[in-house]
């Protein structure tokens, strides 16, 4: 059979490995696998969010409030926005697929950092579109005003904080790129860690607010990181209301389930649980950077809740991934992005401590 031709060059998303696969190649007991590999939260979800969802249970068989009234009426009070500036998708990664589809072609190109979110590559192929990078994997707004100038992207892409490095960018350097950019090429920021980001440095903080006055720039943000709902599915993207309404048109119905809306509601009526996650998060962090100074090699300085460790030549990282992992220990190996380096999400001190005992035994 004939497939589209844009296929081709689509390869396919590598997820991070689930708990399951390392239970049944090696025969480790599920207690023991500790899983740092997919950015979940560490803490689980917030005790009210579980509580909710098994309370409404039996509500399965119902399709969602198709409006998502109630979710969008919490989202819109926190960032100081109207409904209509509002979508929610399942996942943002659904949001950056109703993007995608809304903007591209085989006449167009997508501009992003060296180094990013392997999404954005892969729904822009389906379109057919042509992918430019900037030769950096920090995103340098020089860099992407060039290429910019150059290209005439329909869509520049901005991971700020980025997966999977983990740096990011200030809301200066961010304008810096946006007030340079007409109105037919689109910004999209993606802010899936910026709860993490906004904690650590304040001037990493970018808000919807700032920029839904913009027809051609949208903010996409998610359940799935500091809010512990990755298994619920649910993001959003926010934007003036005329790209909101495009956005739309792509949507299907019931785009999240019944209860993944119950959970994201209940989840943002907890702050709680956030600002508890967060601090666990930048306690442990500073062990890992203090375990990679102490064993010899870089890090880069994270603004998500993770954190990348770049080895020189004598530490092989795919090597190390797979040792980890015959011990039990998952995390992320970027040799597929080009790079000498590994990333790990900061778990509970517990987990931590696993991951640099296991770590020594395997590597030292
Ligand atoms: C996790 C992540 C997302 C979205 O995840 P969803 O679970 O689909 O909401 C988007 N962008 C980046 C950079 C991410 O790391």
């Amino acid at each position: 059979m004939e497939f589209n031709k844009s296929l081709k060059d689509i390869k396919i998303y590598e997820a991070g490995k689930p708990i399951e696969l390392v239970v049944r190649e090696f025969g480790i007991e599920p207690k023991d696998v500790v899983k740092l590999a997919s950015n979940e939260n560490p803490l689980g979800c917030s005790p009210k969010v579980a509580e909710a969802i098994s309370k409404n249970a039996h509500k399965a068989y119902l399709y969602p409030d198709d409006s998502f009234y109630e979710l969008k009426d919490e989202l819109s009070r926190r960032f100081s926005v109207d409904d209509n500036n509002i979508i929610i998708g399942a996942g943002s990664d659904q949001v950056l697929e109703f993007i995608s589809r809304a903007l591209l072609n085989e006449r167009e190109s997508v501009l992003m950092s060296r180094v990013t979110f392997a999404m954005y590559e892969i729904y822009a192929r389906q379109m057919g579109a042509k992918i430019i990078r900037t030769s950096s994997y920090q995103h340098i707004a020089d860099e992407f005003i060039e290429s910019y100038q150059k290209y005439k992207p329909k869509i520049i892409y901005l991971c700020t904080p980025n997966n999977p490095t983990g740096d990011g960018i200030t809301k200066d350097e961010v304008f810096k790129i946006i007030n340079e950019v007409d109105k037919d090429t689109l910004i999209v920021i993606d802010g899936a860690y910026m709860e993490y980001a906004m904690a650590k440095d304040i001037a990493y903080k970018i808000e919807p607010n700032d920029i839904i006055d913009r027809e051609n720039t949208v903010y996409l943000g998610t359940f799935s990181k500091a809010y512990g709902l990755g298994g619920m599915r649910v993001g959003y993207g926010i934007a003036n209301s005329s790209l909101i309404r495009e956005l739309y048109k792509m949507r299907p119905p019931f785009n999240i389930t019944t209860l993944s809306l119950i959970g994201a509601i209940e989840a943002c009526r907890d702050n709680e649980f956030v600002e508890k996650s967060i601090s666990l998060h930048q306690k442990e962090i500073k062990r890992y950077e203090e375990f990679a100074k102490e064993s010899g090699f870089d890090y880069i300085d994270s603004y998500t809740n993770f954190i990348t460790y770049l080895f020189n030549d004598n530490i092989n990282s795919t090597k190390i991934s797979e040792a980890l992992l015959r011990e039990g220990v998952i995390i992320r190996d970027l040799a597929s992005y080009g790079m000498n380096a590994i990333r790990i999400t900061v778990g509970t001190n517990k987990q931590n401590s696993r991951f640099f005992k296991t770590f020594k035994k395997v590597a030292m």
